[in-house]
């Protein structure tokens, strides 16, 4: 038994060294994203006009808008790639005209990270991940509001059909209205394509985020402590759908 076992062992190892390591290196489970890349610091190959994903995750994406379409929803990207800069320009803008309204800098921190990532932590940076909407109701003003998602709202029947459907694309609500969920508020615009972010958010989060943060400078960052990046690790990054950790 013994024998037989380390034949087939040895002989399956054989089989390994010549065939197996072309397939191994295909899985994206093995690909190593640097840090900068993680933090949108990197000029990354995106793909479709208007959905600027990663080639796996636009094509995932045109499956999906494809299927929908013929149910009678045109799903619409909002937001898909967003490099550190332009977060950075969105996190500071909201940082000074808080601080303007007289909050305190933590306050007005605080304040940001309901619904907004500090530049270097976005999921958008990833290039897997998408905000979207019908395309079809005309509505006005900001798009991006929980209430036009909910019964009644004009993108109730979009919502209804994502949530039947969007996982078999494997695409993914991050943000959920889990009672208990802490950080981010729920998003029902807010997919991820799980195959390629699972494994980015394992590596991302073995990195040193206060580390890294310490070598950022951009309006608010000083008043990071250990503390709040604890906290904002746990609650804001990993307190999310947990069919994506
Ligand atoms: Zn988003």
């Amino acid at each position: 038994m013994q024998r037989r076992k380390f034949i087939k062992k040895s002989s399956l190892s054989g089989l390994a060294l010549t065939m197996l390591p072309t397939l191994s290196f295909a899985s994206d489970n093995e690909i190593e994203y640097s840090i900068l890349e993680l933090m949108g610091k990197v000029d990354i190959d995106l793909y479709g006009e208007g959905i600027n994903l990663r080639q796996e995750a636009h094509d995932a994406f045109l499956e999906m808008k494809k299927a929908a379409y013929s149910d009678g929803i045109d799903i619409k990207i909002v937001s898909s790639y967003r490099s550190f800069e332009r977060q950075r320009t969105i996190f500071e803008r909201k940082y000074l005209r808080y601080i303007d309204e007289g909050m305190s800098p933590l306050d007005a921190i605080d304040k940001i990270i309901e619904y907004s990532t500090i530049p270097g932590t976005s999921r958008h940076h990833w290039g897997t991940d998408i905000d979207v909407i019908d395309g079809y109701p005309k509505v006005e003003g900001d798009v991006l509001v929980p209430n036009l998602f909910k019964g009644g709202g004009p993108f109730e029947n979009f919502k209804k059909w994502m949530d039947e459907n969007s996982e078999k694309f494997d695409f993914h609500l991050v943000y959920t209205d889990v009672a208990k969920r802490n950080g981010f508020k729920y998003e029902p615009w807010h997919y991820s394509y799980a195959p390629l972010s699972v494994p980015m958010l394992t590596q991302f989060r073995s990195k040193n985020l206060m580390q890294i943060l310490k070598n950022e400078e951009f309006e608010g960052s000083s008043e990071f402590t250990t503390g709040f990046i604890k906290n904002y690790v746990r609650n804001n990054i990993l307190d999310i759908n947990t069919s994506l950790l």
